[in-house]
């Protein structure tokens, strides 16, 4: 049951989904569970240890047993649902509003539509569902000229020292670019990193882990765009890039010379000065991936939900420990 239910399917088949849809296909709990059984196992079920085919139901919550070796399969193994005690319904209503908005959802207004008392059962739901865009995003690698560039997000800090101190957070967005028909250069993929500063190594870490390899004989990308900070320079000669440094004399400039990095930029801002007013440091890596993640499949806004709710089944999942450890000290939003 490693990896989620995804495995089972070559490519899945997205469908476009509006909330009217949405409401016919899912009108109940046994609506879910029906959809996460066809979608595991499309021919029918199929035991994970010995390939039979008969089995009884256990619970009607998605718990199965092997009528020939007896072994017990839960149907959200492998997914972000899995041991949850949420109802799968009110999980697939929260994908489907974090799927279509365009700045994320705001955890009060959503306790208030899913009615779920607790504030903290819908804070760990939705980071769920953030991991999941994270780790489908992951999968993707940038290529071909791709235009960097770092910027500062403020976020307040509330550990013990310097409680309340405004913390400056660098972060580093990288953008995949790519000519058109008409010779028009359009934004590819998108990825943002917190990072620890701005130096050469930092920056060639990044690189490496969005398309370029050591043992790769052929680098995925082939050159840089940035403002020709002194970094970048070192590390497009480091790594053989071609490099377009475009050296910003006035900050408006940089909307102009920087398009696509700088779109990330005012996306993120756009989502902190909002719905997210107030993430904390710890959780501002999770809140970018949900910008880029959104900003990746910006052509298929229809298909958003179907296409979140397949990451949300192939997810591996953060437990609530996991995440809780991390939470400590970020503000109700
Ligand atoms: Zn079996």
């Amino acid at each position: 049951m490693m990896g989620g239910i995804e495995n089972h399917r070559d490519k899945p088949n997205y469908k476009e989904m509006s909330w009217m849809i949405f409401q016919e296909e899912f009108g109940s709990e046994g609506d879910c569970i029906d959809w996460l059984f066809k979608t595991r196992w499309p021919e029918g079920f199929v035991c994970p240890k010995c390939e039979g085919k008969g089995c009884w139901k256990i619970t009607t919550r998605g718990l199965y047993k092997c009528s020939t070796c007896r072994h017990q399969v839960s149907l959200t193994a492998g997914t972000i649902f899995h041991k949850t005690r949420t109802p799968l319904l009110k999980w697939f209503m929260l994908i489907f509003r974090m799927a279509s908005s365009k700045t994320g959802v705001s955890i009060n207004e959503m306790k208030r539509e899913l009615e779920i008392n607790d504030y903290k059962t819908v804070w760990v739901m939705a980071h769920k569902v953030r991991k999941a865009m994270a780790d489908r995003d992951s999968k993707y690698k940038l290529a071909g000229l791709v235009e960097i560039d770092e910027s500062f997000f403020g976020s307040k800090s509330s550990g013990k020292r310097g409680r309340g101190a405004e913390k400056k957070e660098l972060v580093i967005v990288a953008v995949s670019t790519w000519t058109d028909k008409k010779g028009k250069e359009q934004p590819g993929f998108a990825h943002a990193f917190v990072a620890k500063d701005a130096k050469a190594k930092t920056i060639e870490d990044v690189l490496k882990r969005l398309g370029i390899k050591d043992e790769e004989i052929k680098p995925l990308i082939s050159s840089i765009r940035s403002d020709g900070w002194r970094s970048y320079q070192t590390v497009s000669e480091r790594l053989g890039l071609g490099h377009q440094r475009f050296v910003l004399r006035d900050p408006k400039d940089s909307m102009k010379l920087l398009p696509w990095t700088h779109k990330i930029i005012a996306n993120a801002k756009a989502v902190f000065s909002g719905p997210h007013r107030g993430v904390s440091h710890k959780h501002l890596q999770e809140y970018l991936s949900e910008v880029c993640y959104r900003f990746n499949r910006r052509f298929w806004e229809r298909q958003a939900f179907h296409r979140l709710l397949f990451a949300c089944v192939s997810a591996t999942g953060l437990t609530r420990d996991q995440l809780m450890a991390r939470r400590l000290g970020e503000q109700s939003q």
